[in-house]
């Protein structure tokens, strides 16, 4: 999923420009995580409520934390 920079930045600055996850002050290199699954919407004013609500649930993560996740089966 594709963050626009000011999208980005309001995801960072819910967390004050730290990592969600393990609170690690962010770099230039960090993620734009979203837990909640997408939802597929057919309705335009909904898809666009959707887009908010999507940004909304967007956590930022710095690099280990967004690898570490994805590793989760592999290492247990
Ligand atoms: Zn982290």
């Amino acid at each position: 999923m594709r963050l626009k920079k000011a999208e980005r930045k309001q995801v960072r600055l819910k967390y004050g420009g730290h990592c969600a996850y393990c609170g690690v002050l962010l770099g230039d290199r960090w993620h734009a995580d979203h837990p909640e699954p997408v939802i597929r919407v057919s309705d335009e004013r909904v898809a666009e409520q959707a887009k908010d609500h999507n940004l909304d649930n967007m956590m930022p993560a710095c690099a280990p934390c967004n690898i570490s996740k994805g590793r989760q089966t592999l290492e247990g």
